[in-house]
């Protein structure tokens, strides 16, 4: 008789993680190794490890099966691991060098064996300190042209891009998106979190029907706008970088939606930024902001003259492409401002600014700035009009 023992899903503990990583034939057979567990501790353990008498090192990340979400535990599919790891891999095929490379990947133990990227440093973090990343933008540009082109229906026959588009259903942390950003902190909800001097702010935001109407269709958009395989959760917080590097982590949101989500996530972020710099220190984010853009659609404009989509040539598509990319890009980036000053999860670049009254201030502004990105998201056709707008709320 064979009694078959399936392996089953267990947690990791460091020790744990040591005795995982000497079964990959990575670090010599002999080699003593040390481990630290580095992640933030709400949805995924990220585990350190490098051997004692020498260079090498990795990273072990693995999914938990919940989520601490206001003190409580939510449960959450441990296949978020599988797709954040397949996401990485796909984008390292248009993006190598932009994204870590994946070692191995671990379905019953949601573990992506990845690149250890210690040497640099998380992008929020760095931009808060002031430190200059002259290849930021010009990155994550290309970053975003490449990806999302090579996986839309201008990169793709319409059959492998449907393959992927099933491969990529990732429902249950599309929902937390659809609610944390989406809807939660347009309505009267406990998990939005703000501080009472917003409060006046926020009303005003829940009883703007207007504005609701504009939200309503952007969540439309994220729900039905199969458009590429997204990131999913671009802010600087899932990006690595050095004066010279760019590292795109954290893509277990992955799934198929609209373009302009990843971009106007990543330049509402930037937007943040240059709310709460004094002037000198604020061109340099003015400056990446026009630069992403500008790369990301030439360099979208660039592939698309590769495209054997049948309307490639038709005089005024790509624009008509561009423009939806455009005006997408600002009502995400508006929703993401929003839900970052009074939503569930917030920014350190706003919430680390000790003084009273210049953060609350802030938080308006960035409020102000959301709700007139969403409203006039069809009107503004440049970023030097997005310019105009960041000054009016200054
Ligand atoms: P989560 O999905 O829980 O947010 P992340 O992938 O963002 O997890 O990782 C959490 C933290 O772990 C990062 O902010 C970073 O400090 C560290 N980390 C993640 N991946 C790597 C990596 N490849 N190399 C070095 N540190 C990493
Ligand atoms: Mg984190
Ligand atoms: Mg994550
Ligand atoms: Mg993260």
């Amino acid at each position: 008789m064979t009694i078959a023992i399936e392996k089953q899903y267990e947690s990791l503990t460091e020790e744990g993680a040591v005795l995982y990583a000497k079964e990959l034939n990575f670090f010599p057979p002999d080699a003593e190794l040390e481990c630290r567990e580095i992640g933030d501790g709400n949805l995924n353990y990220v585990f350190y490890i490098k051997e004692l008498s020498g260079d090498k090192s990795l990273i072990i990340k693995q999914a938990l099966p919940y989520a601490k979400v206001v003190g409580e535990s939510w449960p959450l599919t441990l296949k978020r691991a599988a797709i954040e790891a397949n996401a990485l891999k796909k984008h390292a095929e248009f993006a190598a060098g932009l994204v870590p490379t994946v070692y191995a990947i671990d379905e019953v133990l949601a573990i992506t064996v990845m690149e250890d990227l210690s040497h640099l440093k998380i992008a929020r973090e760095g931009l808060i300190e002031l430190e200059s990343y002259p290849n930021l933008s010009k990155h994550i540009g290309k970053y975003l042209a490449q990806t999302l082109f090579h996986t839309s229906d201008f990169g793709l026959h319409p059959f492998e891009k449907k393959k992927l588009v099933s491969e990529f259903s990732n429902p249950e942390l599309c929902k937390i998106t659809e609610d944390l950003i989406f809807t939660d902190p347009f309505f009267d909800k406990e998990t939005n979190d703000f501080e009472p001097l917003l409060r006046e702010a926020v009303k005003a935001i829940w009883n703007n029907g207007t504005l609701k109407l504009e939200v309503a269709k952007l969540k439309n958009s994220f729900m039905t706008e199969a458009e590429a395989l997204l990131h999913g959760d671009l802010h600087t917080g899932s990006i690595f970088a050095s004066e010279t590097e760019t590292k795109v982590i954290d893509p277990e949101f992955a799934f198929y939606g609209p373009i302009g989500f990843d971009v106007g996530l990543f330049l509402a972020n930037l937007i943040v930024q240059t709310v709460t710099r004094e002037n000198d220190k604020r061109v340099v984010i003015l400056n990446h902001i026009q630069q992403t853009w500008e790369i990301f659609s030439s360099e979208f404009s660039e592939l698309w003259k590769t495209s054997s989509h049948p309307f490639k040539d038709t005089e005024g598509y790509k624009e008509y492409i561009l423009d939806k990319i455009f005006s997408d890009t600002l009502g995400f980036a508006g929703c993401e401002l929003i839900r970052r000053t009074i939503g569930l999860a917030h920014v350190k670049d706003l919430d680390s600014i000790e003084d009273d009254n210049q953060r609350i201030n802030f938080k308006k502004q960035t409020l102000q700035i959301g709700e007139a990105l969403i409203l006039k998201r069809y009107e503004i056709c440049s970023i030097d009009e997005v310019f105009g707008l960041l000054e009016r709320f200054r």
